[in-house]
């Protein structure tokens, strides 16, 4: 039964008007309570990431901003288009939330493009590598600091993709995840443009391999589905079938994947497999890495 047709019925009734009214607000009371919608969370997160794609069906670029629940400090991670950032940034804004700096993962324009744009709104530092648009501070090689009160970052040197990029470790003390610019993708890796095979194995199998495998990957680009076409080629293991069913039948892999599952599904993480050095043809494993790459960019 509705609760109307509840009601109807009471009001049908011949009883005092006083004894209906307390009726009806235990009523809507009990009814509000059972009713899940109006619940709030049993957990609420220190950390809060909410990401905003740009450039979506061309570079599927994502920005990421990160708020402190408790403070409502946050930082935003390349805003490289400031049109599709600014939106998600006013309505943070509108609702208590204080921007305190911009962070970028490298200098390609689409990742640290937007800065000078955003200055214009957010007067705040910019924090990333040296050739970043604007840089006001890049954090050293292990280097840490807080937003508000829960959040504690760690910058990681990852030089390769470009020899400024720097990966983020966010930690709320029950979350982990970092932010992996063009370094780390969901079952891939960007390109060498400045760097050589054995800096990208340097970032991606010590500097992130040895993070806590429960880390949450958030890279700079979703470039899952091209990422596990190449990689089924190469490895048609459990995992790499898993990752390639998730980009079937979903859209974003950002966040839904840990540093635990690229040790498993990708194969730039890989290179002891023997079916990974075996489909190379090489025995060294800088050029097991290097094959990898050029395997990859000729697909
Ligand atoms: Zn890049």
């Amino acid at each position: 039964m509705s609760l109307l047709t509840f009601i109807k019925q009471i009001l049908r009734r011949p009883i005092s008007s006083g004894l209906l009214t307390v009726g009806i607000a235990v009523l809507l009371w009990y009814y509000l309570r059972a009713d899940p919608s109006h619940a709030k969370p049993a957990v609420s997160r220190k950390m809060h990431i909410e990401s905003i794609p740009m450039w979506e069906g061309s570079g599927n670029n994502y920005a990421y901003l990160v708020t402190d629940d408790k403070t409502k400090d946050a930082v935003i991670i390349d805003p490289a288009n400031p049109s599709e950032v600014l939106p998600s940034l006013k309505k943070a804004v509108d609702g208590g939330a204080k921007i305190t700096s911009i962070i970028n993962t490298h200098h390609h324009h689409d990742h640290a493009g937007g800065n000078t744009e955003l200055l214009k709104s957010y007067s705040v530092p910019i924090i990333g590598g040296k050739d970043c648009v604007k840089v006001t501070k890049t954090p050293s090689h292990g280097e840490t600091f807080t937003i508000g009160e829960s959040i504690k970052v760690k910058a990681l040197h990852t030089p390769c993709h470009t020899q400024d990029s720097i990966c983020y470790l966010f930690e709320d003390g029950e979350d982990r995840a970092v932010f992996t610019g063009d370094t780390l993708f969901i079952g891939g890796c960007g390109r060498f443009f400045e760097g050589t095979p054995e800096e990208m194995d340097k970032a991606l199998n010590q500097t992130l391999a040895s993070l806590p495998d429960d880390t949450k990957v958030y890279p700079g680009h979703e470039y899952t589905k091209g990422n596990v076409k190449f990689g089924i080629k190469v490895l048609q293991s459990g995992p790499v079938k898993k990752l390639q069913a998730f980009a079937d039948s979903n859209k974003q892999a950002q966040g839904k994947f840990t540093i635990g599952d690229e040790k498993q599904h990708n194969v730039f993480m890989r290179l002891d497999d023997p079916t990974v050095v075996k489909f190379t043809g090489q025995t060294e494993r800088v050029d097991v890495m290097s094959a990898l790459r050029e395997a990859k960019n000729s697909m």
